[in-house]
């Protein structure tokens, strides 16, 4: 269920900022998506409204309006988060999450959600192997609580039995 949606009103500065971040070609994907939904909510448009036009879900665009609508723009960047930071391997470009659970999590929500790794987008990688890869997903669900979810789902929905 999406909660209320938090209201959201601009100060001249505040709109000023969150448009140049739209603008700006050297700003992270994932602040030009939080700015995109903050001025949509502040043209009064319904949280499933944008969300479609953003392309995520509305929940996500919950999350962002009200950490705007509480803490202005500070809300919109990323909280610091327990256990260590994920660590950037240069040989691989990619980062390693070093702490459980994933330090992206923010509540019961990816707080990346836009911008997270093509291995959590493609979960459960249904359209591959997926006998082979089959203990490879039951492990992220000791990273991922949201993978833990979807496995407890899938565990109901085809009748699992514990011996
Ligand atoms: S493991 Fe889960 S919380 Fe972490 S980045 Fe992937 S989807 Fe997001």
């Amino acid at each position: 269920m999406i909660p209320k949606a938090a209201e959201v009103r601009l100060t001249p500065e505040d709109r000023a900022v969150l448009e140049a971040r739209v603008r700006a070609a050297t700003t992270e994907q994932r602040d030009v998506f939080r700015a995109r939904i903050i001025l949509l909510a502040a043209e009064g448009r319904s949280t499933r409204s944008i969300a479609r036009t953003v392309g995520t879900m509305p929940r996500t665009v919950s999350l962002w309006r009200g950490r705007f609508s509480r803490e202005g723009l500070s809300g919109l960047a990323d909280k610091p988060r327990p256990g260590s930071v994920p660590k950037y391997d240069a040989e691989t470009g990619k980062y390693i999450t070093q702490s459980l659970p994933c330090p992206f999590l923010d509540g019961n929500l990816c707080s990346i959600y836009e911008v997270r790794p093509a291995v959590c987008a493609d979960y459960p990688h249904l359209h591959r192997n997926f006998r082979s890869r089959l203990w490879q997903v039951i492990d992220n669900a000791e990273t991922c609580p949201i993978v833990y979810n979807v496995v407890e789902r899938l565990k109901k929905t085809l009748g699992f039995v514990e011996s």
